[in-house]
């Protein structure tokens, strides 16, 4: 089959691999009609994510039909489904309390080290993201197989079309998240750093949960003008000091709620004190206010943060006596996909929730490389690309 294979920093291909198979009685193998590339993907685009191989599939945003069942699947051929990108077993104890991204058994055994040793507990499984998560292969190919195919993927109705659907693989629930993370109340004023797909989501959710206003901060205009089309209020972060306008329109307490949907990208995040293998790859800057630190000083005393953005390894110069003095409380993590899915499906049938808005390209497969390169460089107005092997 044909899939877009890693080969190093910005360097990906689309190559001929071998096809997936059933490995374990609970494995299907979906034919993939949808797969996008997202902010994450751009972490192993980059090269600052360990562990990921020459010749490693990527893609973990995608969805198909199911061709091949496994005798314990509980998936029928010929259903579409939607997958999931954390693999999780359903049975262990993090999965029974819904923290399904902490999942104890979905990283191989032979694969855990790296993770382990960072952490003391290895990074559940997530599909084409490097052997740090259990080096499993992703999504942006024809076909790929699915392990633990009775826990994750979520069964979708003929009529919503792919686009409609899609996103419940990461970025949706994860938006989602990001705003349940922040508490919203109805009298909120929530601010979101960054316009990408994560921030966009987490601002319209936000805006679902019913937060009075919305403040998104980004310096993309195409971007800020989907968040306003969604009814935020919006900051160009190269044109108005954000801090400065955040108390101003928070009538001088701070915002109640902070979300960064940026993470280690931001600009002018310090990567002094990161893991060496980060440090190599990316290089040292000098300590500048990342849109975290931003968030931290920007949020009200007894407010809320929210981290979706990924952050790898360690860092200084960190605010935590705004964080300790201020009172906050924090919510991050790796989305729980499968906790939200039923209800964000429902959602979407009933039109509460809308998503094809964030959509600027379908390109075929074989185009994933200009995909990843436009997305990267954010130019010409690349938002969300989705392939279609
Ligand atoms: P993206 O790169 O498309 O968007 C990031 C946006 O942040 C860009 O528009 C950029 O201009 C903006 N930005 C950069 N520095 C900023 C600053 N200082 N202030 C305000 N905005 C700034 O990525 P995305 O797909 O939206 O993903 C965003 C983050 O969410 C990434 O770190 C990604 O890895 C993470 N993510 C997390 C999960 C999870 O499970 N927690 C899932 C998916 C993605
Ligand atoms: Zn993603």
């Amino acid at each position: 089959m044909r899939a877009l294979t890693f080969h190093g920093t910005h360097d990906v291909r689309v190559d001929t691999v071998s096809d997936p198979e059933i490995i374990n009685p609970r494995d299907a193998v979906i034919k993939v009609t949808s797969t996008a590339i997202c902010g994450s993907d751009l972490h192993l685009y980059d090269g600052v994510i360990p562990g990921v191989m020459t010749g490693d599939v990527l893609g973990h945003e995608f969805m198909g039909e199911v061709v091949e069942t496994g005798t314990d699947s509980t998936l029928k051929k010929g259903q579409r489904v939607v997958v999931p990108f954390t693999i999780a077993c359903g049975g262990c104890f993090h999965c029974k309390v819904q923290q399904y991204s902490a999942c104890d058994n979905s990283n191989p055994v032979e694969k855990q080290d790296l993770s382990a040793t960072l952490y003391g507990h290895p990074m559940a499984g997530l599909f084409g993201y490097s052997h740090l998560t259990g080096g499993y292969s992703g999504g942006q190919a024809e076909y790929v197989r699915i392990p633990f195919s009775d826990v994750g993927p979520i069964v979708v109705p003929d009529h919503l079309d792919d686009d409609k659907v899609l996103f419940l693989s990461d970025i949706l629930p994860t938006g989602w998240m990001a705003a349940e993370n922040a508490d919203i109340q109805p009298d909120d004023t929530v601010a979101v750093w960054g316009a990408g797909p994560v921030g966009l989501f987490a601002a319209q959710s936000a805006l679902v949960m019913g937060a009075a206003r919305v403040i998104v901060i980004d310096h993309y205009p195409h971007r800020l003008e989907l968040a306003r089309g969604l009814g935020a209020d919006i900051i160009n972060f190269r044109e108005t000091d954000v801090r400065e306008a955040l108390m101003e329109m928070s009538g001088g307490i701070g915002v109640d709620a902070v979300i960064d949907a940026v993470g280690m990208e931001s600009h002018g995040f310090a990567i002094d004190n990161m893991i060496d293998v980060v440090k190599q790859k990316v290089g040292i800057g000098a300590d500048r206010a990342s849109a975290l630190k931003q968030a931290l000083l920007a949020v009200r005393f007894g407010g809320k943060v929210s981290i979706p953005g990924v952050y790898g390894g360690m860092t200084d110069k960190f605010p935590i006596g705004a964080l300790m003095e201020k009172g906050v409380s924090i919510g991050t993590g790796q989305t729980h996909v499968q906790k939200y899915l039923k209800t964000l499906l429902e959602k979407i049938e009933e039109g509460e929730i809308d998503t094809t808005f964030l959509i600027s390209h379908h390109l075929p497969l074989e185009d994933a490389p200009t995909g990843y390169k436009n997305f990267k460089e954010k130019q010409n107005e690349w938002t969300k690309v989705v392939l279609r092997p």
